[in-house]
């Protein structure tokens, strides 16, 4: 008994968002899922897969991007450290801000905390103003509450401004 509340102490729960411009997108998605599951931890929900076209720059290809809710003992600065271990081996380079990539991986939250840390962020800070960020995650966590903004993922995705259109493709990935 003892041993079990030790491990739910540990135990914490995050939502990544991932996207992929670049290649072959739902191959990157899908391999970052599995990398996700042996580095991280396990997969609680993960939503469909969503279209979105880049924003930025031009004559790229369109996003696709999913949600994952994850389980990990991994503490906030460990879980930055492996997903971008997982964007290095998936062959992201940090060229150009805003550039194609193969993929990218975001902490959205890390239970309800605050982080704000030169090299993190979390909530992560462009949340509340992407509908690309906003469409899945209110998919799997409306009623959660922005731990800053207090208002549900719902509520943000209401609110937002951003007219980008988000598509469901009928793709559900592997986890
Ligand atoms: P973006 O995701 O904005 O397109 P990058 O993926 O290149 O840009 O990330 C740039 C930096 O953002 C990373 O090196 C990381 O240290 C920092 N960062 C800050 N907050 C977060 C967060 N919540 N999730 C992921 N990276 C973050
Ligand atoms: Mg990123």
């Amino acid at each position: 008994m003892i041993l079990l509340s030790r491990f739910q102490e540990i135990m914490n729960e995050v939502f990544l968002l991932l996207g992929s411009n670049e290649g072959d997108r739902l191959n990157w998605l899908q391999k970052a899922i599995e990398l996700l599951c042996k580095n991280v931890g396990k997969v609680i929900t993960s939503t469909s897969v969503y279209e979105t076209a880049a924003w930025g720059l031009q004559e790229q290809q369109s996003f696709y991007n999913l949600v994952l809710k994850m389980e990990t003992i991994q503490d906030v600065l460990q879980l930055l450290s492996s997903i971008q271990n997982i964007e290095h081996i998936c062959g992201r380079q940090r060229t150009q801000k805003w550039g194609a990539r193969t993929l990218d991986i975001d902490i959205l939250y890390f239970n309800c905390d605050i982080i704000e840390k030169e090299t993190l962020k979390v909530p992560h800070p462009f949340l509340a103003e992407r509908r690309f960020t906003l469409v899945p995650l209110v998919a799997i966590a409306a009623e959660k509450v922005h731990p800053a903004l207090h208002k549900t993922n719902e509520q943000l995705l209401i609110e937002c401004s951003d007219q980008l259109p988000v598509t469901r493709i009928d793709v559900v990935l592997k986890t």
